[in-house]
């Protein structure tokens, strides 16, 4: 047996990262390892008994190894702590605090410029508006379990699926967020994987199991236990790894219950949601009448979150850092989403400039609102037809109220997104007509199905993509799928008796997609005899734009997808938190292929759209106007306000502007010499 003793110099002692580091290299020898601080004793193989002994910064630790490897594992622990377990002590990554003092909430800032107080966390403005209430963090739904035993082997088969499945979950998730904001942000999830292989807390269940305990009842005993025992050493790192305990539990058990869906729940008075992400399908299954914001804490302002909360009318703040993640339930903020903060208990002066800014912003909201029947014309007689960007038909029936001139996106992808198998042509064509109907007779525009990317869907596997932005997305998939893409035409088309319908095919990059996928809407309209449909391309990818003089023969429009183009132009992933602040639409170069593909399909007698977010953006509502675009389709509540800002425009002012806005030499340029938005 060998014992030595040793300082951990981390600043904030072993919580989770450096003692997932600790126990990742206890793991790998044979010997039994303990770690004794003070009158507690831990085994160094277990995350959670290692975090219970609550080493803080400064402390003094006994290693005692007793086994084969004894020495090589004594002298690997040793390094690993003086190398500081993964962290570099000067400059800590932790992002737990104290949930009344955010002291670290600017270091999660991407790119910190201006001194902020320190109970203000920056984040990035992804929906305009002011949301004054308490915090809520993002949670699910209570579980009934099930105590009936049914034999010990069964109920530890049972539990080996169930922590099976999660872990593939979990693998995934972490993947997901390794692209979506980084590897550090990511991290969080691996220290849950180690939770759910931790050998005492497994130890404990089983213990249970063979006491006769159901496998979920032994499970649901253990993980209370476990995380009442981490908040209860008081010490608000810990308790965040206590939150942690229970959502690795929560996991589980829903699994152990045959559940799988994520069910939220909220509680009964409006509040301001944080989570760590929220996807589409999370977003879609909030009850959004108490939901007076969000703040995520990853994700980025083009994210299908941040687009949902624009068509919802929610103030939201994106990239937030895992800060917000900390924050004790129900904290009052100010959440401001034209700025992008989140202010931690403001104090009465805040809340009543908040409050005021919240009324201008609303008397503005209404003034516009009253006028969105009327035509957006321009001062000098020069027409921008306004329509709605949609996701459905609670969207479509909005849209037909708040002054759409016609729907220019139907991202059918949601309609495959809230479920684990894929909607009959039946259900689709239900869809679409239901949507072609509600619009009264004004055209719609169903983009087909754009999966992938940010955006998988559970029952199409695509093999693992190092890039799935530039892998099988948008008509890709479809093409590589072609069933998947004719049952969808078909329904569409079906659809097309009942309204006034175009069809619009996503992320095309070449004349062979768009030509294959033209070819099929011809052979089934030829089947059902359907009506003839107009049919266009989004403009999304740059080769598309830099052809759009040759695709402007043959399509019957185009409608610029900004912020993929955006992202696909600048080489800047669209979620990732720290580009989002440079990732703009404005920028001059996504600007000149706009100018290009409008050029283009005039010149062919056809006609450009913009659905991407940009289109809503006040700053680039006359540039985009300037440059010739016909039309703008935008979140429903922005229909209003894009209206009136055109009515206030001309176009011969708006035409010198856009040359102005070309000639820039960046997106900061083009944005400085446009007026800023009224918020
Ligand atoms: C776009 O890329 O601009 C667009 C409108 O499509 P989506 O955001 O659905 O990718
Ligand atoms: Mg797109």
């Amino acid at each position: 047996m060998k014992e030595q003793d040793l300082t951990i110099h981390n600043p904030t002692g072993l919580h989770a990262r450096p003692a997932k580091v600790f126990v990742n290299t206890a793991k790998q020898y044979k010997s039994d390892i303990r770690v004794q601080h003070g009158s507690k004793k831990a085994n160094a193989k277990s995350l959670i008994s290692m975090l219970t002994l609550g080493v803080e910064c400064g402390s003094e630790i006994r290693l005692i190894v007793d086994g084969a490897d004894e020495e090589e594992a004594l002298a690997a622990l040793v390094t690993a702590v003086a190398d500081g377990l993964g962290e570099d002590h000067h400059a800590p990554e932790e992002t737990a605090v104290p949930s009344t003092a955010p002291a670290n909430g600017q270091q999660a800032v991407p790119s910190p410029t201006a001194v902020l107080p320190a109970n203000v966390i920056k984040g990035i403005p992804a929906a305009p508006g002011i949301a004054i209430g308490p915090i809520y963090h993002l949670q699910h739904e209570e579980i009934t379990i099930d105590e009936t035993f049914r034999g010990a082997s069964v109920e530890e088969e049972a539990l080996q699926k169930a922590l099976d499945r999660a872990r593939g979950q979990l693998v995934t998730l972490h993947k997901q967020m390794v692209q979506s904001t980084s590897a550090s942000e990511a991290a969080i999830f691996e220290v849950h994987q180690e939770i759910l292989e931790d050998p005492d807390l497994l130890d404990a269940v089983l213990e249970r199991i063979h006491k006769q305990q159901s496998a979920a009842r032994a499970w649901q005993v253990t993980i209370d236990a476990r995380a009442k025992a981490m908040a209860a050493l008081n010490d608000p790192l810990l308790a965040g790894r206590a939150a942690d305990i229970q959502d690795v539990g929560y996991r589980v058990l829903r699994l152990l219950m045959g559940g799988d869906e994520q069910q939220v729940s909220l509680p009964d008075h409006p509040i301001i949601l944080v989570a760590a992400d929220l996807s589409p399908s999370d977003t879609a299954s909030l009850d959004r009448g108490k939901i007076l914001g969000f703040c995520t804490a990853a994700g980025g302002p083009t994210a299908h979150s941040a687009i949902i909360a624009r068509a919802l009318s929610l103030p939201a703040v994106v990239s937030a850092g895992t800060a917000v993640l900390d924050i004790a339930n129900l904290t009052p903020v100010i959440l401001n989403g034209s700025d992008g903060t989140l202010t931690i208990n403001p104090d009465a002066a805040a809340v009543a400039q908040a409050q005021a800014q919240q009324q201008s912003w609303q008397a503005a909201m209404s003034r516009a609102a009253a006028t969105a029947g009327e035509p957006a014309i321009t001062q000098d007689d020069h027409r921008v037809e306004v329509v709605a960007n949609i996701g459905g038909l609670k969207d479509a029936q909005k849209a037909a109220t708040a002054g759409a001139e016609g729907v220019g996106l139907l991202r059918t992808e949601f309609l495959f997104l809230e479920r684990t198998e894929a909607p009959t042509e039946l259900e689709q064509f239900e869809v679409y007509r239901d949507v072609v109907q509600a619009l009264n007779g004004q055209p719609v525009i169903v983009r087909t199905l754009d999966i992938g990317g940010d955006k998988p869907l559970p029952y199409i596997s695509v093999p693992p993509e190092a890039n799935p932005f530039l892998g099988e997305r948008g008509i890709r998939l479809c093409l590589n799928r072609p069933e998947l893409l004719r049952q969808q035409l078909r329904a569409i088309l079906r659809a097309a008796a009942f309204g006034p319908l175009r069809i619009m095919f996503p992320m095309v990059a070449d004349l062979s997609e768009w030509r294959a996928a033209r070819a099929m809407v011809a052979e089934i309209q030829a089947e059902l005899g359907a009506p003839d449909v107009e049919v266009g391309i989004m403009i999304e990818v740059p080769s598309a734009a830099l052809m759009a003089d040759v695709f402007a023969q043959e399509v019957d429009f185009f409608s610029i997808g900004t912020n993929d183009l955006t992202q696909y132009t600048l080489a800047m992933d669209r979620m990732h938190p720290s580009l989002a602040g440079k990732s703009d639409g404005l920028h001059p170069a996504v600007l000149r292929l706009i100018a290009r593909t409008v050029e283009a399909a005039h010149a062919h007698g056809k006609w450009v759209g913009v659905c991407g977010e940009l289109g809503a953006d006040p700053q680039a509502v006359p540039i985009l106007v300037g440059l010739g675009v016909d039309e703008l389709s935008v979140s429903v509540p922005s229909i209003p306000s894009v209206k009136a800002q055109i009515r206030g425009l001309t176009l011969t002012a708006a035409q010198t502007t856009a040359q102005e806005a070309l000639a820039c030499g960046t997106a900061v340029q083009v944005r400085e010499m446009m007026p800023t938005a009224v918020s």
